[in-house]
């Protein structure tokens, strides 16, 4: 198994920042850990990274129990914390090369994580330099450097422009392919592009845990449609695959589709061969983002 966490609590002074919390991770796969804000995300991360105790609850990784075995458990997890404490001063190298020495690894290695998280163009240059793209990529090699079966990963996308995030996306899938990746973040679309199940935290407290397959598979559509004039809901009942009709507001109308496929085009043909004319028409995909909506409110 290579995360388990069973009725895990922690405590803060008075407050409750994780509520008696289990979930498992038993293969090579990217787990995402959507939460708001103060959700206890990272404080669930530094419990499985051995950063702090548990209040209450047991948790392993590599069946590796976080309060007694807290050796191995470091040995078998590549941590990226939250805010990537990195040492601007320092060249790459010499970055990555101190913390092959804690964790006694070769030089031949620090070649090897360089190029595995594309930091080769860069690798000459200090920290300080680079930007937060690249600084991120350093955190990564540092977290792959002992060569981890798992990989913790605290909010690795947030604050990278749109190009370093396809970027660092890419790289976090193909890690992906080969070692349980358990990442956290604030933005569903995160998830929808990079993971192939999602843990939903609120308040302390796990409130989904569903496989992307499933949500795509039982996924409902909007699509939102507005004519020049009334159209009787009725009527619209005629596209294919349609559930629901509703007028929302003048002659704007919310028809939900019980299809992924994309009905756009279904409705515009519709349009046309009924005469009207469409002033806007947008898709909604539904699942993932009503079921954080709904469970986070
Ligand atoms: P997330 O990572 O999901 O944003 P955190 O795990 O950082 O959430 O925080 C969960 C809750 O615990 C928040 O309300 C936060 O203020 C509180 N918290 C986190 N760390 C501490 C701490 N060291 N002392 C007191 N409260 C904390
Ligand atoms: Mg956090």
């Amino acid at each position: 198994m290579s995360i388990e966490v069973a009725n895990i609590s922690k405590i803060y002074g008075s407050q409750r920042a994780l509520n008696n919390i289990s979930f498992k991770v038993n293969k090579p796969e990217i787990v995402g850990f959507l939460g708001p804000n103060g959700a206890g995300k990272s404080t669930m991360m530094k419990i499985l990274t051995t950063y702090i105790e548990a209040s209450e609850g047991q948790a392993k990784v590599n069946n590796f129990d976080v309060n007694t075995n807290q050796q191995k458990v470091q040995q078998s997890v590549g941590y990226l914390p939250e805010h990537n404490p990195l040492y601007l001063e320092q060249y790459v190298r010499e970055y990555l090369a101190f913390n092959a020495q804690v964790y006694g690894v070769t030089k031949e290695r620090i070649e090897e994580v360089i190029q595995l998280t594309g930091l080769t163009p860069e690798s000459h240059k200090k920290i300080g330099q680079l930007s937060k793209g690249y600084r991120q990529r350093v955190g990564f090699a540092n977290a792959l450097l002992h060569n981890p079966d798992v990989l913790i990963l605290d909010e690795p996308t947030t604050g990278l422009d749109p190009n370093q995030l396809v970027d660092i996306r890419n790289l976090i899938k193909s890690i992906g392919k080969e070692k349980t990746v358990f990442l956290s973040t604030h933005i569903m679309q995160e998830v929808e592009a990079m993971c192939d199940r999602v843990i939903i935290i609120n308040k302390g407290e796990i409130v989904a845990d569903k496989k992307l397959k499933e949500l795509r598979e039982g996924q409902e559509q909007i699509v939102v449609v507005e004519f020049d004039y009334r159209v009787e809901d009725a009527f619209l009942l005629n596209l294919p695959k349609v559930k629901q009709v509703v007028n929302t507001h003048d002659f704007i109308y919310e028809i939900t589709f019980s299809t992924t496929e994309d009905m756009r085009s279904h409705v515009f043909d519709f349009a046309h061969d009924n005469q009207l004319k469409i002033l806007q028409l947008n898709q909604k995909n539904m699942s993932l983002e009503n079921l954080f909506r709904e469970l986070t409110k």
